[in-house]
């Protein structure tokens, strides 16, 4: 079964060269994407697809921020009031990246309040393992202290991606369902 009502709105978040756009990419696969003059925010990409998740039907608006720190600071502040829950990437080859990750989820606080706003802290490119500047550890006590989930993925490898949405709907479910 389909869950009612409109779709939910996933925002992809990280500081350039993360892997947004290969997420992005990964989610779309053979759905429609509009493009941006299709699109209100007038962003990258947005694309709307189904996914099943634990036998329930769930449609996802995934909006995909082209880099945030070029963008000006309305459509940043635009992208932190539109989503149901976030997608906060990093590389963990970059430690400026993951820096950059707990800077948004400060802004993403102030904007949306702590409990209600699902996050998952993602720590893309574990491919990478000779470059590796953060380690797991140390980013799930971050994801702890942030009060998010946390995941490593690859992109590259189609690594735990659509586990990351998974546990977004999942978040969302629990969410909708203690209302
Ligand atoms: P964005 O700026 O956040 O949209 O990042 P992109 O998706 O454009 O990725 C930046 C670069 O990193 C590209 O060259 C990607 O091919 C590469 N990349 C993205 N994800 C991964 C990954 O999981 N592993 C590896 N090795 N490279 C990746």
């Amino acid at each position: 079964s389909v869950e009612p009502g409109s779709p939910y709105r996933v925002v992809l978040l990280g500081a350039s060269g993360v892997g947004k756009t290969a997420f992005a990419s990964i989610f779309a696969g053979a759905a429609d994407s509009m493009d941006s003059d299709d699109c209100e925010l007038c962003g990258d990409e947005v694309s709307e697809r189904e996914i099943e998740v634990d036998g329930e039907t769930a449609s996802i608006l995934l909006l995909d921020t082209w880099d945030a720190e070029k963008g000006d600071e309305w459509t940043q502040e635009r992208f932190m009031q539109i989503g149901d829950a976030y997608l906060l990437l990093y590389s963990i080859t970059d430690r400026a990246s993951f820096l950059r990750a707990s800077e948004l989820r400060i802004t993403l606080r102030r904007f949306r309040p702590a409990r209600h706003t699902p996050i998952i802290l993602v720590g893309n490119k574990c491919d990478l393992v000779r470059r590796r500047e953060v380690s797991a550890s140390e980013a799930r006590a971050s994801a702890a202290v942030f009060d998010c989930k946390f995941i490593e993925t690859s992109a590259a490898m189609q690594h735990n991606v659509w586990e990351a949405f998974y546990g977004i709907v999942r978040q969302l479910r629990l969410r909708r369902d203690s209302k």
